[in-house]
């Protein structure tokens, strides 16, 4: 399920924002490790993939 973006909020991890609660990625985040926003991170390639295929939800051309 698409979700509002977040992220790692450890500097060490991979500069990368979940959309999908279900994305493996994001799911290994723990619950305290976790920032909403999208601020200074790539798009998660697994999510942009999943949210792609959503019909109801078509990714954005305005993702930068
Ligand atoms: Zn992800």
């Amino acid at each position: 399920m698409r979700v509002r973006p977040y992220h790692s909020a450890r500097s060490t991890a991979a500069h990368v924002y979940h959309e999908d609660d279900d994305c493996p990625a994001g799911r290994n985040l723990p619950w305290f490790d976790k920032v909403e926003g999208s601020a200074d991170c790539e798009p998660c390639p697994q999510c942009v993939r999943t949210t792609a295929a959503c019909p109801d939800h078509p990714a954005t051309a305005s993702v930068s």
